[in-house]
């Protein structure tokens, strides 16, 4: 049997039963297999004794054997506690029995036990009211080994689950088959999943565990990664041999006034590869704004172009897909590429006139909205779809668009970056490509973090670069204070400042001589639209805001930016916030002003803003402060859950599973096909993480 057959109920576990089984189910665990992934969430180390001197010191639990001194009771009748003095021969302690009157009567003087417990100093002696014990004068049962601890819920017992596991493994493990491959599993050396999971719950040390549990996590990563790349396989099965030509590229290179950036040029070669390649590709390119995404992507095009392919350039608002198109006209036109742009305003005849030539062939790049996804626009020969902002696309309209062309090529831009772990799971299976350098001339914004006690001190700092002729923003939590009614735009604490009351302060106390503008959610289109525009041109000094500055407003003259209540804001608005300057030639400053009320958490975020601008980096620290699900605002949905598996813990893993399950392919395509049966057969029985991602995400 496989572990993924392991189907039965788990009813029909010697000792478990229907009332078991129900506590069970609440936890997730319906089937033997079940049961056997419901891994420990710690282990209890009770192997050998440790002195009771040493327990009394531990903090947590320890391992002690001890006689009984002597035995009293702490108050009258029959609420009276029972006290033990035990001894381990070089130290003494009590055992204090709440609630558990009956102990008396096992606690007798002489008799010795074994006691698992925590150990408080006391007025006399170092004293327990939370262990549990056995006698010592009988095989230890609950001792002697490291303990799992399993997650449990209301009425579901720990040693009900233990026993219950023991069982599981005591049945099922003697003719349990190995599903990975046997060279994989020795040039890898992994152990069998067998021994896998006696590691993860019947382990002879804390180190086998652990290494159980990796094994494991490879494994599930392994089939996850397989499942999901057996969804590209249709796609290179029914994909015609690719044309591409890069005399054109080259011409476009040679027109432009600047040099490509190595990073540009590593990104270029890395999608020419994959043009070529049989199998389609699906690649993530990362990289801030303006760090030249747009440009490779327009290069790229220009290979399939030359190739006689067709283009698809999707972009989320009209605004975007327009700029686009605009400057690939100007770039593109007078080298003979012939660029369009579609989006719901363009309607009637010149759509159907659009429409026409795109089935003709007669457009080479067509630029757009999600109008491009419409069911009557179709491609005479599509080649390849660039997706900008891809995140703001959904899957379907992802594979609406792909459904076009015959398996065409995929590229998928972002400025948000996207830690590799997930863009390999959550958005099924990327190749990722990153921009890390800005082109040459813009320097790397300093971060200062500053308390609010010393707030004055950045206004100051502030003024310097103001009086050099330079702009500011200034970033607040809230749109408005209590006495305005407005409804916060982050949880509200104690005396968080907001943007209304600050605009006021800031124009008429701290920068009285200067011009200050406002905006915000709430501010009319009007007046959002003349604040903007007086910052844009430089009239406006300052403007004072609510993180809607976030992303899109693009000043390169602002060499500053203020955040006030640094803490109240997550990892990725802040690095969102810090973008909006250092876009010009000037040093750029961004101020994190913090309040007194930090979390943990909150420092530990800006610690990592002022250690780092590397928007990757922070990416990364952001999953491993908040997990994938949240991340991806997803949480709730349970999706991307792995059973062991843990995305930031077993990054690593992911990677390798994933070469090995690539490199596999490659040899054996024929490795996932339905007849091979052991494998599909544990891919039916894995949990259905490839459907819920691609609905998810
Ligand atoms: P992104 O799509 O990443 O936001 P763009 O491709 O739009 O970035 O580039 C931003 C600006 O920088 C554009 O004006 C572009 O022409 C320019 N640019 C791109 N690459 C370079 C480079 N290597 N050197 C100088 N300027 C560049
Ligand atoms: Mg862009």
């Amino acid at each position: 049997m496989f572990l993924a057959e392991l189907g039965q109920r788990v009813t029909e576990i010697r000792g478990v039963g229907p009332v078991l089984a129900a506590h069970m189910a609440r936890v997730g665990v319906s089937t033997v297999r079940d049961l056997l992934l419901h891994l420990p969430r710690s282990y209890e180390d009770r192997r050998t004794p440790v002195p009771l001197e040493r327990a009394a010191g531990a903090g947590g639990k320890s391992f002690v054997e001890v006689t009984v001194v002597s035995l009293d009771h702490l108050g009258k009748g029959w609420r009276a506690t029972p006290r033990a003095i035990v001894s381990d021969g070089a130290t003494e302690a009590a055992l204090l029995c709440f609630g558990r009157s009956f102990l008396g009567r096992v606690l007798q003087p002489e008799r010795r036990f074994r006691v698992w417990g925590t150990f408080k100093p006391g007025r006399l002696w170092p004293e327990s009211s939370d262990f549990e014990l056995e006698s010592a004068s009988v095989p230890a049962a609950a001792f002697g080994r490291v303990l799992p601890v399993y997650p449990l819920t209301e009425g579901l017992g720990q040693g009900a689950v233990r026993r219950a596991v023991r069982a599981a493994l005591d049945a099922a493990l003697p003719s349990l088959e190995d599903a990975l491959p046997a060279g994989l599993r020795a040039a890898r050396g992994l152990p069998s999943t067998a021994a896998a999971l006696r590691a993860v719950h019947a382990p002879g040390d804390p180190g086998e565990a652990e290494a159980g549990r990796r094994a494991l996590a490879w494994e599930e990563l392994f089939w996850f990664e397989l499942s999901l790349m057996r969804r590209r396989l249709p796609r290179a099965a029914t994909r015609a041999p690719r044309l591409i030509n890069s005399g054109l590229r080259d011409t476009a290179l040679g027109r432009l006034p600047f040099k490509l950036t190595a990073d540009q040029m590593a990104v270029l070669a890395e999608i020419e590869d994959d043009l070529g390649a049989p199998w389609p590709m699906a690649r993530l390119l990362q990289g801030d704004v303006g760090s030249g995404k747009t440009l490779v992507a327009l290069l790229s095009a220009l290979l399939v172009t030359a190739g006689g392919g067709q283009v698809a350039f999707a972009a989320p608002t009209e605004l975007l897909a327009r700029q686009h198109a605009e400057n690939a006209a100007h770039l593109l036109e007078p080298i003979g590429v012939r660029v369009a742009f579609l989006s719901g305003t363009v309607v009637g005849e010149p759509r159907q006139l659009l429409i026409a030539a795109l089935a003709a062939g007669e457009v080479d790049i067509l630029f757009g909205t999600h109008a491009l996804f419409s069911r009557d626009v179709a491609f005479r020969r599509l080649g390849l779809v660039v997706v900008d902002e891809q995140h703001k696309f959904g899957v379907r309209q992802r594979m609406a668009m792909l459904a076009k062309g015959e398996a065409p090529d995929l590229l998928l831009m972002t400025a948000t970056p996207i830690p590799r772990t997930l863009a390999l799971t959550a958005f099924g299976d990327l190749d990722v490509s990153t921009i890390r350098t800005m082109p040459p001339g813009r320097l790397p914004v300093i971060t200062h973090l500053a308390r609010q006690a010393n707030a004055e001190k950045v206004y100051r700092r502030v003024r310097e670069e103001l009086d050099r002729g330079r702009q500011a923003y200034f970033v607040y939590p809230l749109i408005g204070g209590p006495e305005s009614g407005a409804e916060p735009e982050a949880p509200s604490g104690p005396a968080l400042k907001d943007a209304e009351s600050a605009f006021r302060r800031l124009r008429e106390a701290i920068y009285p001589d200067l011009e200050v503008a406002l905006i915000h959610s709430r501010v009319g289109e009007e007046e959002k639209v003349r604040a903007m525009a007086g910052f844009a041109a430089g009239r406006v000094k300052v403007l004072a805001a609510t993180s809607v500055v976030e992303v899109g407003v693009d000043v390169a003259n602002a060499a500053c930016i203020v955040v006030e209540h640094a803490e109240r804001f997550g990892l990725s608005t802040l690095h969102q916030l810090r973008g909006r300057v250092g876009r010009g030639p000037a040093q750029s400053y961004a101020f994190l002003v913090y309040g007194d009320d930090l979390t943990p958490e909150g420092i530990e975020r800006l610690k990592i803003m002022k250690e780092t601008t590397d928007g990757f980096r922070i990416a990364e620290r952001d999953l491993a402060l908040r997990g994938p699900g949240e991340l991806l605002g997803v949480r709730q949905s349970g999706f991307l859950r792995f059973r062991v598996a843990d995305l930031v813990r077993d990054a690593d893993a992911l990677f390798s599973a994933r070469d090995e399950a690539r490199r596999i392919l490659a040899e054996d395509p024929g490795f996932l096909h339905p007849e091979n049966a052991p494998i599909a057969r544990v891919l039916a029985g894995s949990p259905p993480f490839p459907d819920a991602v691609l609905e998810g995400g």
